[in-house]
């Protein structure tokens, strides 16, 4: 009874998994479609200097509207691209437009890119950044890359000359979500980093957890002294900016500040800024 209860719920199990992987198979054609159609779009978050007001650029983050399916979340669709081999196209368009349209903001601003893990292996990562500034005419410094701690774990060897010949055309190099991977203190030292970007999972708990502000100053005073910049993310309360702001962070992002819009959406920030004061 018990194996024919198992068996049942085996079949049960093997006939939703079909279902999902079809799922899957399908959204993966339509991605590979979607590239280079309305139906992709990046949106830009606005990051501020400590002060909450000071504009230093924006992080570009990718946006999909599927025909039927509406908008699909970034986690939802990204870790397709990654095993699909989608994400070399569409990482290089993400390059490509996000470049096209920092060209367009008054220098100093950046813009700040995610790279995944798959786009490190495709061995062209330094040409294809190269030809996104040089087809936009942005300066280097200007582009910001953002990684996480994953990708460098068991990618180390193949990763450092990547990064290495990134920062040497002087792209800025970001840890992102930084303390919730495998946190390995090692790779601050050993890959040119400019800024480790703190997970917004600390920002959330910073108003009502004495260690969690114990990490964050920790953190804070870590980088300092590697002499990395420091940016927190998921800022959605006055309270937690203050916070932030008194441990010492150099750079605030979150729905507090600003949320990720389209590009037509900004506003000539640093023109708007200076009218304003
Ligand atoms: P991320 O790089 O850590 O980006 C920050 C995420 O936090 C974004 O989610 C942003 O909308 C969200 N966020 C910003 N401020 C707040 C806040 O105050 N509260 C809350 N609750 N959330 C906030 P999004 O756009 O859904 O992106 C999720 C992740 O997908 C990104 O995390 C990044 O890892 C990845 N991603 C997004 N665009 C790209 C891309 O073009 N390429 C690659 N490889 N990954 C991307
Ligand atoms: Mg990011
Ligand atoms: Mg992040
Ligand atoms: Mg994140």
């Amino acid at each position: 009874r018990a194996k024919q209860a198992g068996r049942g719920a085996f079949h049960f199990y093997d006939a939703t998994l079909d279902r999902r992987l079809d799922d899957r198979r399908q959204l993966i054609r339509d991605l590979r479609a979607a590239i280079g159609t309305p139906q992709l779009a990046l949106h830009y978050q606005a990051l501020y200097a400590a002060d909450g007001r000071t504009l230093n650029g924006y992080e570009a983050l990718l946006r999909w509207r599927h025909p039927t399916r509406g908008p699909i979340a970034p986690v939802d669709f990204i870790p397709l691209a990654e095993d699909s081999g989608l994400i070399a196209p569409l990482g290089r368009w993400v390059l490509d437009t996000a470049c096209a349209a920092a060209a367009g903001w008054p220098a100093p601003l950046t813009v700040a890119v995610n790279l995944s893990a798959a786009q490190f292996s495709e061995g062209d990562l330094v040409e294809v950044v190269q030809q996104a500034l040089a087809a936009s005419g942005l300066a280097a410094t200007r582009l910001e890359v953002e990684i996480t701690e994953s990708l460098l774990l068991g990618h180390t060897d193949e990763v450092t000359g990547t990064l290495r010949a990134l920062d040497a055309l002087g792209v800025k190099i970001a840890m992102d979500d930084f303390g919730t991977g495998y946190s390995s203190l090692s790779y601050l030292w050993r890959f040119p980093f400019h800024k480790v970007k703190i997970d917004r999972a600390f920002t959330l708990h910073l108003a009502d957890d004495a260690k969690v502000r114990l990490i964050v100053k920790s953190i804070v005073s870590l980088a300092r002294s590697l002499g990395l910049r420091v940016n927190a993310e998921g800022v959605e309360t006055e309270a937690q900016m203050r916070l932030l702001q008194e441990h010492g962070c150099d750079e605030l992002q979150g729905f507090l500040l600003a949320r990720p819009v389209p590009l037509e959406s900004l506003a000539h920030p640093v023109a708007a800024d200076a009218n304003a004061s």
